[in-house]
């Protein structure tokens, strides 16, 4: 058979390459396009972005449904089901209250911000990154504490939409429909429950800044940053479709949960009446006036309508956070190895040194990557020149890096 391209006739010498098939070929160029119809004509499996065209204009139909939400969640992030489930809903409602139709109804869909209360490294921050990465809209995350009120010394909180903004290239339909994670909202509360007297530079007077954001605002952004400055021209941005996820570890919000349930009941045999609680589970009782005894405004709390929480890491959490989700951190440095060529595996022992040391030192599952990082740094840096094709990591092993490794100071 003449060797010719079936679909341009091209011959050999005219192109660069021609893959054989049954009962023709194919050359570089042809299969090129071929990619790009099918590309065109079939939307990618697992396609599900909320990220629209740049006039603005998306699906709901691309958005996925609130328990796909959860399970893609499922495979990222271990346990905390019921924030799970909460942000799944509240995102899914976010994304179709873009599209709601404008009707005579006079029925308007509210925007679902949403707040989030756990200790740190409970996986506050890699649920909210998670949504955004499945939904592929911009995101961005601030740090409350970052903020002062509008004109005095450190950022204020229109800085937020600069930095949406540029993740999202300057395209500003789509960061108009991103998602703002707000971290360390609790370091704003105000210090009483009572209205302030004197002024509160840093967490009032920030908490009146952010109310307008919350609900939806048009913002002169300074473009490409910077400070304001008169002859500036700059980017409205209008946040009302922005969806804002704050979280917070609030401290001790515990003993404010506790007091309520407990004040609840009055009147005669009291003390009997106190009810029993579980007070490592308290968190899950969190209501939004525990919030406003911890110091955040009620104004605030009300722009926040969609409230969960998250729950602290035990060893068994600890153990499956180690080597469960899709990313985890076993499966990521049994990978750098393989590029090596060189299979690691580790024993189950020290698997549970690993969780050990991190419940010892405090750190939550923030702690495991470093403790995980001194096992392995000499590892790393030697085995590559080797000429083995296995590693195994055994407890020996692993308890003689750690003796080794500074991380001890790392103790809380
Ligand atoms: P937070 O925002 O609550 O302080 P992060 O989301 O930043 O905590 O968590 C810190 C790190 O700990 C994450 O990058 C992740 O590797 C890990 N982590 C925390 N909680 C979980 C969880 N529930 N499932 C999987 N990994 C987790």
């Amino acid at each position: 058979m003449k060797k010719v391209c079936s679909f341009c006739g091209r011959g050999e010498k005219e192109v660069r390459l021609l893959i054989t098939g049954l009962n023709g070929f194919i050359c570089e160029d042809c299969t090129t396009q071929a990619y790009q119809i099918v590309q065109s004509a079939i939307p990618a499996a697992g396609d599900v972005s909320a990220k629209g065209d740049d006039d603005g204009n998306f699906n709901i139909k691309k958005v996925p449904k609130p328990k796909d939400i959860k399970s893609y969640l499922d495979e990222y992030i271990i346990g905390q089901d019921e924030a799970k489930r909460f942000l799944s809903v509240a995102v899914y409602n976010h994304y179709k209250r873009l599209q709601q139709p404008k009707d005579d109804s006079g029925v308007e869909i509210e925007k679902s911000n949403i707040i989030m209360v756990g200790s740190t490294g409970t996986g506050k921050t890699l649920l909210a990154r998670t949504i955004a990465k499945m939904l592929d809209v911009p995101f961005t995350i601030v740090d409350a504490t970052v903020f002062t009120e509008a004109g005095y010394v450190g950022e204020d909180v229109e800085s937020i939409l600069s930095r949406l903004l540029q993740v999202a290239d300057y395209n500003v339909a789509a960061a108009e429909r991103g998602i703002v994670f707000i971290d360390e909202i609790d370091k704003i509360a105000r210090k009483s429950d009572n209205p302030s007297i004197t002024r509160d530079v840093s967490g009032e007077g920030v908490q009146q800044g952010l109310l307008k954001l919350l609900e939806g605002t048009i913002v002169n952004v300074p473009p490409k940053g910077g400070r304001k400055h008169p002859d500036q021209d700059y980017i409205h941005v209008d946040t009302r479709n922005i969806l804002f996820i704050c979280g917070g570890a609030f401290d001790g919000i515990e003993q404010k949960i506790a007091q309520r349930m407990n004040t609840h009941v009055v009147g005669y045999n009291s003390v009997q009446n106190v009810r029993k609680i579980d007070k490592s589970g308290l968190m899950q009782y969190v209501l939004p006036q525990d919030l406003k005894s911890f110091g955040l405004i009620p104004e605030i709390i009300g722009r926040l309508p969609v409230l969960t929480y998250l729950n602290p890491l035990d060893r068994e959490a600890l153990a499956r956070i180690l080597s469960e989700p899709k990313n985890s951190i076993i499966k990521q440095y049994v990978k750098l190895f393989d590029m090596d060529g060189i299979k690691l595996t580790f024993s189950d022992e020290v698997l549970s040194l690993v969780v050990d040391k991190a419940v010892e030192y405090k750190l939550g599952a923030r702690g495991l990557r470093s403790i995980v990082e001194s096992i392995m740094m000499d590892a790393m840096f030697e085995v590559p020149s080797k000429k083995a094709k296995t590693f195994n990591v055994t407890l020996d092993y692993a308890r003689r890096q750690l003796d080794k490794s500074h991380l001890h100071q790392l103790e809380a």
